[in-house]
C-alpha cells in the first residue's frame, strides 16, 4: 500500500490486489522506533496508541533500565492498514479486494498475471509487479525466488501488571527457552502485549505458557504468525521477459533480525522499490536498508549462542554511559548505535566476538 501510494503519486497507474474480501485486519500490537513518524503520512500516524519512554532488561535476577530520549511508539495494525489504504486511494491507486494472485509469466509487452477474483479466474497485464504478500510470498515463489526461513512469534494480550508503568517496555533474556527474548509492551494503562520469538513452534508455545504462568499473566487474546529471518540481502528485483518483478517487506525478509521487527524496515523497502520503479531502477534507500539489515544480522549472530552467563555479563556491562547511547540512538540506526556503544564500553566488543566465535565453533 505504501509502495502503491508513492508510485501513484509519481504518476504511474497502480492496481493493488488483496486476497482478503475487505480490510478487517486482525488487531496486532506493534512497537516501532520514532523513525516511523518521519516515514508516515498524517493519517497513518493516527495508528499510534501509546508511547514508550523506558526499557527494562531482565536476566537471571539482574536488571538494567534504558531511558529513551525519543519515545518508541506503540501502533495498532488494524488502524494502520485502513489508513494506508486510504492514502493509496487518495494518491490514485485502485484497490481490488477478494483478488488472489496465483501465477505470473511473460507476455509480448510485459507480464501476464493469473488471479482469482470472487471465485473466477482472470488474466491481468502489467509492466511491473510488486510482491508485498508476506513471508510465504506466492509472487516470490512464482517468480523464481527461493523460500525464506521463518521463525514462530507468539503474542498474548494481558491485563497490564500493576507494577508495570504504561510507558515502560520489559524484555527478558532466557537463553534456556529461546535465543531471542520475551517482551511485555503496554498498549494502554490497562492492557499490554506479552510475547516471545522462538525457533520451533511447539517448544515456543510450551515455554510461553510456562512463562505466562510464572508471571501470573492470563491471556485475553492471542496473536501470532511466522516471521522471516534475515540471513543476507534478498535481491529485490527480477526480470521476467520484458517485465520486472519486485519484492517488499516480509516477502523479501526485510526484518531486523536482532529484534525481529519488520515495520520500519519494510516501509524502507517499500520506499526503495517505489524509487526504483520511478527512477529507472535506481534507489539510494535500498542500499542504505541493505547496510542496516546487515548490521542487525551481525548483532544477531553475536547474541544467538549467548548462554545465561553471557547475558548476565551483558547486563552488568551496561553502565550509565552505555545506557545513554542506547537511549539516545534508536535501533533503526544500528551502525551509529553500535559504534557509540562500543566506544563507551569496549568490553562489549569482546563479549560480542565471543558470541560470534561460539556460533562458528558449533557450525564447525
Ligand atoms: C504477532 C506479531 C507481532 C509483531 N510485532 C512487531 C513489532 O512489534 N514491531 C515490528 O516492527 N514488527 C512486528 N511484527 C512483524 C511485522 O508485523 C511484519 O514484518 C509486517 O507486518 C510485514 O508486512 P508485509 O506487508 O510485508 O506483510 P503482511 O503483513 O504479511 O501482508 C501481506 C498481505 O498480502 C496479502 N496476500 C497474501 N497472499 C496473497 C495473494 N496470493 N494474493 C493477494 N494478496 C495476498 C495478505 O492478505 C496481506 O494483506 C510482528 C508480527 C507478528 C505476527
Amino acid at each position: 500500500m505504501f509502495t502503491a501510494a508513492s508510485v501513484a503519486r509519481g504518476g504511474r497507474r497502480v492496481r493493488v490486489l488483496e486476497s482478503k474480501p475487505q480490510f478487517e485486519p486482525a488487531p496486532r500490537t506493534l512497537i516501532v522506533t520514532d523513525q516511523f513518524r518521519s516515514q508516515m503520512g498524517a493519517s497513518a500516524r493516527e495508528s499510534i496508541v501509546n508511547e514508550i519512554r523506558r526499557f527494562e532488561l531482565f536476566t537471571d535476577g539482574r536488571s538494567a533500565q534504558v531511558a529513551l530520549t525519543k519515545p518508541d511508539l506503540i501502533i495498532e495494525r488494524s488502524r494502520l492498514i485502513p489508513a494506508l489504504a486510504r492514502e493509496a486511494q487518495q494518491a490514485g491507486a485502485n484497490l481490488s479486494f477478494d483478488t488472489r494472485f496465483l501465477g505470473i509469466g511473460p507476455n509480448a509487452r510485459g507480464l501476464r498475471l493469473e488471479v482469482e477474483t470472487g471465485g473466477q479466474r482472470e488474466e491481468l497485464h502489467a509492466d511491473s509487479v510488486v510482491g508485498a504478500d508476506g513471508a510465504a510470498s506466492r509472487v516470490a515463489r512464482a517468480s523464481g525466488w527461493p523460500p525464506i526461513e521463518t521463525v514462530p512469534l507468539v503474542q498474548a494480550i494481558v491485563r497490564l501488571p500493576k507494577d508495570c508503568p504504561p510507558d515502560t517496555t520489559r524484555v527478558w533474556f532466557v537463553p534456556d527457552d529461546t535465543p531471542y527474548f520475551y517482551w511485555l509492551i503496554p498498549e494502554s494503562a490497562e492492557r499490554g502485549a506479552v510475547g516471545v520469538i522462538g525457533e520451533n513452534g511447539g517448544d515456543t508455545k510450551r515455554c510461553f505458557e510456562r512463562f505466562l504462568e510464572k508471571k501470573h499473566m492470563e491471556p485475553l487474546e492471542w496473536q501470532g504468525a511466522r516471521i522471516p529471518v534475515y540471513r543476507g540481502w534478498v535481491p529485490v528485483r527480477r526480470q521476467i521477459g520484458n517485465g520486472e518483478v519486485y519484492l517488499v517487506g516480509d516477502a523479501a525478509a526485510q526484518v531486523k533480525v536482532s529484534t525481529v521487527g519488520g515495520i520500519v524496515t519494510g516501509f524502507r523497502g517499500a520506499l526503495g522499490v517505489a524509487q526504483a520503479l520511478l527512477q529507472n531502477g535506481k534507489s539510494q534507500e535500498l542500499g542504505a536498508l541493505r547496510r542496516e539489515l546487515g548490521t542487525h544480522w551481525l548483532i544477531r549472530r553475536a547474541l544467538h549462542r549467548f548462554q545465561q552467563k553471557d547475558y548476565s555479563e551483558l547486563v552488568d556491562l551496561l553502565d550509565a554511559s552505555t545506557r545513554q547511547s542506547l537511549g539516545e540512538i534508536n535501533r533503526d540506526e544500528s551502525t551509529r548505535l553500535l559504534w557509540s556503544v562500543v566506544r563507551r564500553q569496549p568490553r562489549l566488543v569482546l563479549l560480542g566476538l565471543r558470541g560470534l566465535l561460539m556460533g562458528k565453533t558449533e557450525k564447525n
